[in-house]
């Protein structure tokens, strides 16, 4: 019924009601309410179907938007739920924390002049919609398979990867460090982006479909009581995948760099996350992990220091500001974080840099330098430089380093020289095979890529359970082959 289609020109766009500032600072719920049935049938009527779909193309797993827009739009939401649940394992988690402004929405064509349609928030509302309707079910594969695979980390990657192959019947293992599954989705990325039912929701349903998850089982060289050998996995399994993420904070250096009160990013958040869950976190309770009452400030500008001033909001700081050297329109997080992070009352200190942190004991402030863009690199990114005689002095008590994250040293930590990697210690990966140096060895996510996206994680395990399947299935033939 393409005469339900391309109302754009009637009907203006409307994202999802955020709830008021006062109410939601207070707590860690998300802030964007949801579309009901009637609200996203409208806003999905507003899409014109184009013949070569640039929302498509620009979406990491080219998901079939205009389909399951007009299957909203029509009313017919099982069916809609059933094509996007195609090609994403995680649609709803996607539709909430995907920088839409920068893949999906920022290239719908109708963007210009009329605001492109409301994708993000449909997708959310479809897979929501089933899981209430009780539409979403756990795997139950066709046939069973007697290889087992090894995956080892349950962020997103892992978890896509993990399902992709428990459904072509695979025995599928998944081993974390972390007592809980989701990865970042679940200790790093809080509450007000992504509730942490959403993720154990996805959990208890792959869990349902018989993948088997060790947690609290970290990977390492050696066989302990919570860590088992790099080696003995390869043993017990004829595929690994790696998906481990990148954990290492990029460290920050200067005069007083080594005083009390400065913490690392994913510290503070994984403590307010674990907190929100319930757990009992001491570095919370003693205040070390802990903004309230504080004059906080966040250095960084990625989406990592958008979620720590924001949480640090809610937890009853003081004063929040956030330390970036470069400008708003350079900044790396996204421009819709920092509106929110604005509502809230965070002061952003643009164009300025640490040079040295306060205090005896503990930081009582810190000495910034006011910073200059200047011409463009080889990359077409401005160099930054600093503004002579243009020190200043911020009040803090407490400061959090929101740098970024580097990769450990995977092939020291398990012992294993031959997993080769690149210069930024990135595992290296055949460009189609996604196999390590290590024959049966995969790897995808942020361990391949660098500090990314979720939705990029998702289409990497995707990808590389493919290429396992792929290698799997022809070891027979070559076995054969070779004898
Ligand atoms: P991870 O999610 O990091 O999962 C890796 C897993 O491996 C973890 O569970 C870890 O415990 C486990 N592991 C590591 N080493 C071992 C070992 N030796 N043995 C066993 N287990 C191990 N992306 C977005 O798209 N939108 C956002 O809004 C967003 N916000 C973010 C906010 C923060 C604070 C951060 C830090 C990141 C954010 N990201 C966001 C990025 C996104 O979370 C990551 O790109 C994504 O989670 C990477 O997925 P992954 O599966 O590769 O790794
Ligand atoms: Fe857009 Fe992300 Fe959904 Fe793709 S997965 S359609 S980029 S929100
Ligand atoms: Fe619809 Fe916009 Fe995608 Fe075109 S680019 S198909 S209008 S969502």
């Amino acid at each position: 019924m393409a005469d339900r289609m391309l109302q754009f020109v009637s009907i203006e766009q409307h994202q999802p009601d955020k709830r008021v500032v006062a109410e939601r600072k207070l707590d860690f719920d998300e802030i964007y309410r949801h579309f009901d049935v009637s609200q996203a049938e409208t806003q999905s009527s507003r899409c014109s179907q184009c013949g070569v779909p640039f929302c498509q193309v620009h979406c990491p797993l080219q998901n079939n938007i205009p389909d399951w827009l007009k299957l909203t739009a029509e009313g017919r939401l099982q069916e809609a739920y059933e094509v996007s649940a195609a090609t994403n394992n995680f649609p709803e988690i996607c539709g909430r924390i995907c920088p839409q402004d920068r893949l999906c929405e920022g290239n719908c064509v109708i963007e210009k002049g009329f605001d492109s349609v409301t994708i993000g928030a449909v997708e959310r509302f479809i897979t929501d919609n089933a899981w209430e309707q009780g539409w979403v079910k756990p795997i139950r594969p066709a046939r069973e398979r007697d290889a087992s695979i090894g995956i080892v980390g349950a962020g997103p990657g892992g978890l896509a990867a993990a399902e992709q192959m428990r459904r072509l019947g695979y025995q599928v293992h998944v081993y974390d460090r972390y007592d809980r599954v989701g990865g970042l989705m679940i200790y790093g990325i809080p509450g007000f982006k992504l509730e942490k039912d959403i993720v154990l929701r996805r959990h208890a349903l792959l869990a349902e479909g018989a993948i088997n998850f060790h947690l609290g089982k970290g990977i390492g060289a050696e066989d302990s009581d919570t860590e088992i050998a790099f080696s003995t996995l390869r043993e017990r399994h004829d595929a690994i995948l790696l998906a481990t993420g990148v954990y290492k904070s990029r460290a920050l250096g200067g005069p007083g760099s080594g005083v009390g009160g400065l913490v690392k990013a994913l510290d503070f958040l994984t403590a307010s996350n674990r907190r929100s869950l319930g757990d009992s976190v001491p570095a919370f309770d003693s205040g070390e992990l802990n903004a309230a009452g504080r004059n906080v400030v966040v250095i960084g500008g990625g989406d990592t220091a958008m979620d720590c001033v924001r949480t640090a909001v809610r937890q009853g700081a003081k004063s929040v500001k956030c330390l970036y050297r470069r400008d708003r329109a350079n900044m790396p997080g996204s421009l819709r974080e920092v509106k929110n992070a604005e509502e809230e009352g965070v002061e952003f200190v643009w164009l300025a840099a640490p040079e040295a942190f306060l205090g005896d004991d503990t930081v009582t402030g810190v000495r910034a330098v006011r910073m200059k863009l200047g011409l463009p690199d080889a990359s077409g990114r401005q160099s930054v430089d600093p503004v002579e005689q243009s020190g200043f002095t911020l009040e803090a008590d407490l400061v959090i380093k929101a740098l970024g994250f580097d990769p450990e040293p995977l092939p020291t930590l398990w012992n294993q020289p031959e997993l080769e990697v690149s210069r930024w210690g990135t595992l290296k990966v055949g460009h189609v095979s996604f196999m390590t140096s290590l024959p049966g060895v995969f790897a995808a996510g942020d361990i391949v890529r660098g500090a990314s996206l979720v939705v990029w994680a998702i289409r990497d395990g995707r990808d590389a359970a493919a290429q396992m399947h792929q290698w799997l299935d022809a070891r027979p033939a070559l076995a054969v082959a070779a004898e």
